[in-house]
């Protein structure tokens, strides 16, 4: 196979070709201001992102992963207690959890959506949980600690469905913190309150991630917690800077995780096109659906499920096939990039063997992982390179299944 004709997986190359100058003008100032970490530049980013998601607050940080862990401990999240998400995420959900001093639970997802599903939520709340009076709050009858928040995870860019999540968390009086750091400008049609809402402005607080390779990535390292509560958005300022409330003066022991300067005016100018990728990664996936359509591959090959409650962002466009490690041979063998979020979920793991969970605990999870497979996505795909992608798995599935 030619090198012309591979399709990656990932173009991230293009995009930045394409912002050059833009994008070495932000580096130049840095240089002629040394102004490297925080300042103006940040605060700007700061502005428009919480414009973009809609929410009043935006603080920038090191990383998604510092994001999750700075708005579990700024809402609250001790040492000791219990944080439940869905077993079917990226690592840095569970470390951030686990780095607060809290031990990760996890509840079945959604066999449609791959998202947190809001019924195993009641469930295990209402049947693996005791209620304890004096908090209003449950206590996990696994490892008898007080539960004190949800993590949903809007995985792939699809969101989580978010009206019944908030509802359980408030009977249960629980902090709702969303996963959101695959879903930049994803929305949820929230009947509750009769409007579309914005990932990252539903609960609590919301980690992003501008890892590169995300919807709006950095060229580096970067996150953000956006919120509605000014208290809470002041609190992870503290936090991302040492505890200091001025400098010099602590008001408590933090972290260094500040957003610099260099990245935010980087993503500053990349946020101008994020509506416009989304709007084309939408494209692309209705795009696949219509080849695959008219290619009549047969249902050996499950597409994504898009939620009529929400618009998601294809961060990925994940496939499901029962010989999906074959079928990535033969489209790596064609020269079409893949990839698997994720091949093992998190409940056996070797990291969290220490957690206590078996095999055939999560079984949607488990089966998920075995057959999801990413096929190209990112803005710049062309449909040519789509007619390609889907040609090879129809190749592949007429090849196999008779
Ligand atoms: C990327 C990602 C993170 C972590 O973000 P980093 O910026 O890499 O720390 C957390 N959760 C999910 C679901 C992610 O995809």
């Amino acid at each position: 196979m030619t090198n012309n004709n591979t399709i990656p997986f990932l173009d991230l190359v293009t995009p930045h070709l394409e912002l050059e100058e833009e994008l070495i003008s932000i580096f130049r100032r840095a240089l002629k201001t040394a102004g490297f970490v925080g300042g103006p530049s940040v605060e700007g980013f700061e502005r428009d992102f919480a414009k973009f998601c809609e929410t009043k607050h935006c603080v920038g940080v090191g990383s998604g992963t510092d994001a999750l862990r700075f708005a579990l401990t700024a809402a609250g999240v001790r040492a000791g207690d219990a944080v439940i998400t869905v077993p079917n995420t990226f690592i840095a959900t569970t470390e951030a959890i686990s780095q607060t001093g809290a031990l990760p639970e996890f509840v079945e997802v959604d066999e449609q959506t791959s998202n947190m599903d809001p019924s195993s939520l009641r469930e295990y709340l209402g049947m693996l949980c005791d209620f304890e009076p004096r908090t209003r709050r449950p206590i996990s009858r696994r490892t008898g600690r007080p539960v004190t928040a949800i993590v949903p995870v809007h995985l792939y860019g699809q969101m989580a469905d978010m009206d019944p999540i908030l509802e359980v968390a408030e009977v249960y009086n629980l902090v709702v913190v969303e996963d959101a750091c695959q879903a930049h400008g994803a929305a949820y049609f929230s009947q509750k309150e009769h409007c579309w809402k914005k990932a990252g402005s539903m609960g609590r607080a919301a980690a992003f991630s501008f890892y590169p390779g995300k919807n709006l990535g950095a060229c580096g390292e970067a996150g953000a917690v956006t919120t509605n509560d000014e208290k809470l958005a002041q609190d992870i300022r503290t936090i991302r800077d040492h505890g200091q409330v001025r400098k010099y003066y602590h008001s408590m022991e933090g972290y260094n995780g500040r957003l610099d300067a260099i990245q935010a005016g980087i993503l500053g100018i990349k946020l101008v096109h994020l509506s416009d990728w989304n709007e084309r990664r939408r494209q692309a996936a209705e795009r696949y659906r219509e080849i695959f359509g008219s290619c009549s591959v047969p249902d050996a090959i499950i597409l994504p499920y898009a939620a009529p409650w929400a618009r998601g962002v294809y961060h990925l466009y994940v496939v499901r096939s029962k010989s999906r490690d074959q079928l990535r041979k033969h489209l790596t063998e064609a020269g079409v990039g893949t990839g698997i979020h994720y091949p093992v979920p998190l409940h056996i793991q070797d990291a969290y063997r220490c957690l206590g969970y078996q095999k055939g605990d999560f079984p949607i999870s488990e089966r998920a992982a075995e057959e999801i497979l990413s096929l190209p996505m990112f803005p710049t795909l062309q449909p040519e390179q789509q007619f390609r992608v889907v040609s090879e798995v129809a190749n592949f599935v007429s090849l196999a299944v008779i």
